[in-house]
């Protein structure tokens, strides 16, 4: 069986910098007509900036391909920096709670966020999106989306044109607060959190069995439960326009993410060469196949007002064994075998 789809958009992406940026672009641009590229890892505080890491992703990509650009909100994101990053056509602004992530130790404390109301009625008023890591610093791992919610609600209803995005929804909580939103609120889904749970992590589940530890599988926001999963991917595949993908594909060279002397081990899945054959066997498990285009490459592009890409993506119902290793990266999924795989 062929699937043929319109060619998808990513909307929440890491593509790095330097040699990484080189290694990991083609599989985004390969795959995505467009991508949305986060602002943390290198820091992009300004249109200049974001201007000139356009300039080197589009210079390292094979393929057609259109990195649309964003920049970090920090306590010195002014309304010129919106006006200014506006005209470098910078589409979205990221909020990054202080220590919550990769590259968030120059985020935002609370505090900051409460005083950037100039700059979001900037933000409102130049179109610009507002993109949220959402979750809340300080104690309480499992429960920082949830409490992140009466933040971002501040937001929705100080600035009630300002469209809002929250990034990864991880939570039963947070796909609910998206649906009780007005239609300024969107959320985006990755791969990882429809495929797996802490249980996968911690080496008790369907995909990292064993008992041991799966550091591949530690993200931030990390995978939930169960029920968490499912009710993501019910939102993945409902007809309201208010949910889709942000692969959140964010890769660390093997080597490099496990700290062996600190016994650390850095969060983040390199998904962008396995996202679109892994959401295909997602959503053909669940007999769902007919919602995939939708999820992929519809509603993120109305939701920021961008054209549907006219470019089309075929996907086939064969057998595809996962890469164990894509230059010296462990992709998402490694040495699995999926149901599907892109054409
Ligand atoms: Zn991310």
């Amino acid at each position: 069986m062929i699937l043929n789809i319109r060619r998808p958009d990513d909307f929440h992406v890491h593509l790095r910098d330097g040699e990484m940026l080189r290694k990991v672009v083609n599989h985004t641009s390969k795959h995505f007509e467009r991508a949305l590229v986060m602002p943390n890892v290198p820091p992009i505080d300004t249109g200049p900036q974001a201007s000139d890491l356009r300039n080197r992703i589009s210079k390292c990509s094979e393929f057609e391909f259109q990195p649309l650009m964003t920049i970090r909100l920090t306590e010195r994101t002014t309304p010129a920096t919106i006006h200014e990053a506006k005209e470098h056509g910078v589409v979205a602004a990221k909020v990054y709670p202080q220590g919550v992530t990769t590259g968030s130790h120059g985020g935002v404390t609370v505090e900051q966020l409460r005083g950037l109301g100039d700059t979001f009625a900037a933000m409102e008023q130049s179109g610009m999106v507002l993109c949220w890591h959402g979750e809340l610093p300080g104690p309480g791992w499992l429960t920082a989306e949830q409490r992140m919610l009466p933040e971002m609600h501040r937001v929705v209803d100080g600035f009630p044109k300002l469209r809002q995005v929250m990034e990864h929804i991880s939570t039963r909580e947070g796909v609910e607060w998206v649906r009780s939103c007005p239609d300024t609120v969107a959320g985006t889904i990755t791969v990882h959190h429809l495929y797996l749970t802490l249980d996968d992590l911690g080496g008790r589940g369907r995909w990292g069995g064993g008992g041991q530890l799966h550091p591949h599988y530690f993200y931030s926001p990390i995978a939930k439960f169960d029920e968490d999963r499912e009710i993501l991917l019910r939102a993945a595949l409902e007809p309201t326009g208010k949910f889709f993908l942000g692969t959140d594909s964010a890769p660390h060279p093997t080597a490099a993410k496990f700290n062996v002397d600190a016994g650390c081990c850095a969060a983040g899945v390199f998904s962008s060469p396995v996202a679109m054959a892994a959401l295909a066997s997602r959503f053909d498990a669940e007999e769902a196949l007919d919602r995939l285009e939708d999820f992929t490459s519809v509603n993120g592009a109305k939701f920021y007002g961008l054209p549907l890409n006219e470019g089309r993506m075929e996907l086939a119902r064969e057998p595809w064994v996962v890469p164990r290793m894509i230059e010296g990266m462990t992709p998402f999924l490694a040495g699995e075998e999926l149901p599907w795989r892109v054409l």
